[in-house]
């Protein structure tokens, strides 16, 4: 058994925003797959990132991290290479505005969050200040809401009386979605309790709208129904808006003669496998089947599944269909609210919060992360701190590594710098 991956450890993707936010550290919520692995002798884990299938061969073709590539032959595939940040067709947003997928995404919102209020200090009172203290979150649903309550309660807790000459409590963080509620997955009587919570934390709620640019110094949102469009002066724009499938998706499925939906789904047979390929699976948040939603409990029972599939096939039995089980859905809002829902449960508030808690320590990956997430937070709920606020800004002299808050696509695209914008918000010539 082979576990091909391109990065060669497990992302408990569900606390990304803690990590971003400087609660939780990289290794709390993440695992070599080496070492989770260790006591299964017939799995061998190797990092590298499928790039071809030879489908009639029945082979895959990776790249090391060097972008040299070597094979590996299947009797069985099991695609499970999840979704990645979908722009909406506007590439160039991704270079001002980073998705919530990855360890790396993670560090990169970390540097740009605490950056902002470091270079916001060192400003005098005025617009320039103002656009480093604003915080824009595009997208509503449990990503978003997260990583914009956590950034409130940054601003009026860990960092309050942290700074001598600004204020982090002023810090604006607006959260901008295209419907009419966040956190659309949940029962509308949940997600209007977590939009009134989101408000008294100080997050300004922006519904109906779509985000129509993203640059260096700001963001535009347009209507969706009177079509006019608003500037906001910010230097921290965060993607949480939507999902499609990872490249080497698309290629399986048109190797394979799949259709895919619009986000990159493949449309799989009622027991996972491709149509035409019974020895292809595809599960988790590729599946594109009956709306298999796209959370973890789908993605461990699809796997459960297909290594089921593969056992009845070797013992010459009749596979049988995937029936995926609901087991409820989770979103934290702040300090003391988070929502749980599951059948008939719907919890809120601090039973909510608590609910929240049990379910992620419960699916978080190794007994020591366990252990040391549990105490961190302790310890945040006892004394408002965070722990894991280290960033890492470049070296000093070296061209390579350039000291900045930027990542490296930004130096390419100095061209589209602009001069510090106007105070926020300002209606356009479009309105
Ligand atoms: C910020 C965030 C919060 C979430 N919160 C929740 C939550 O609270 N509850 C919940 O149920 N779900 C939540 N989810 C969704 C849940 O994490 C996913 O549904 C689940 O991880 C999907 O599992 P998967 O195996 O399909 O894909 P993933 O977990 O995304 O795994 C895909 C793997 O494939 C690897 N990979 C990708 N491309 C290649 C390639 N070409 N070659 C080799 N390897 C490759 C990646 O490195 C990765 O390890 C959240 C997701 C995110 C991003």
């Amino acid at each position: 058994m082979t576990l091909l991956d391109r990065a060669a450890c497990h992302v408990f993707q569900p606390l990304l925003y803690q990590c971003a936010t400087g609660t939780l550290s990289i290794g709390q919520i993440s695992r070599s797959l080496r070492e989770e692995l260790q006591d299964h002798r017939n799995v061998k884990p190797l990092l590298g990132e499928a790039i071809r299938l030879d489908a009639g061969a029945r082979r895959v073709t990776a790249r090391r991290p060097d972008d040299s590539t070597f094979d590996v032959d299947y009797d069985y595939l099991v695609l499970a290479a999840g979704m990645r940040q979908s722009y909406f067709g506007k590439e160039e947003f991704a270079a001002w505005a980073p998705g919530m997928k990855t360890l790396d995404d993670a560090l990169s919102i970390r540097r740009r969050v605490f950056a902002a209020f470091e270079i916001a200090e060192t400003l005098p009172p005025g617009a320039e200040r103002d656009q480093w203290l604003t915080f824009a979150v595009a997208g509503g649903g449990p990503t978003g809401v997260e990583i914009a309550g956590q950034i409130r309660e940054l601003a009026t807790r860990a960092l309050a009386n942290e700074f001598h000459s600004i204020e982090p409590e002023d810090a604006r963080v607006l959260l901008f979605d295209g419907g009419d509620r966040v956190l659309k997955s949940f029962a509308p009587a949940l997600s209007e309790g977590a939009a009134r919570v989101l408000t008294d934390l100080g997050v300004e709620l922006h519904f109906g709208v779509h985000v129509s640019d993203v640059r260096r110094d700001g963001i535009t949102v347009r209507s969706k129904d009177a079509g006019a469009e608003v500037d906001y002066a910010t230097r921290t724009v965060l993607w949480t808006a939507g999902v499609e499938a990872v490249p080497f998706a698309n290629h399986a499925a048109e190797v394979l003669g799949a259709s895919s939906d619009r986000s990159g789904r493949i449309a799989v047979e009622a027991d996972l496998s491709v149509p035409g390929h019974p020895e292809v699976f595809v599960i988790g948040d590729l599946a594109g089947r009956d709306g298999l939603p796209g959370v973890a409990e789908n993605a461990m029972q699809g796997g459960l599944h297909a290594a089921a599939c593969i056992r009845r096939d070797l013992e010459g039995k009749r596979r049988k269909n995937y029936r995926y089980r609901d087991l409820g859905s989770a979103a934290y809002i702040s300090r003391g609210h988070a929502l749980l829902q599951a059948g008939p449960i719907r919890l809120t508030g601090i039973p909510g919060w608590l609910g929240w808690g049990f379910v992620h320590i419960a699916f978080l990956t190794g007994v020591r992360n366990r252990f040391s997430t549990v105490g961190t937070w302790l310890a945040t709920i006892a004394r408002s701190n965070r722990s894991d606020r280290t960033f890492i800004l470049g070296g000093s002299g070296h061209p390579e590594e350039p000291y900045t808050w930027e990542s490296p696509v930004h130096q390419s695209n100095n061209s589209r710098k602009a001069p510090a914008g106007s105070p926020a918000p300002s209606p356009r010539a479009a309105d």
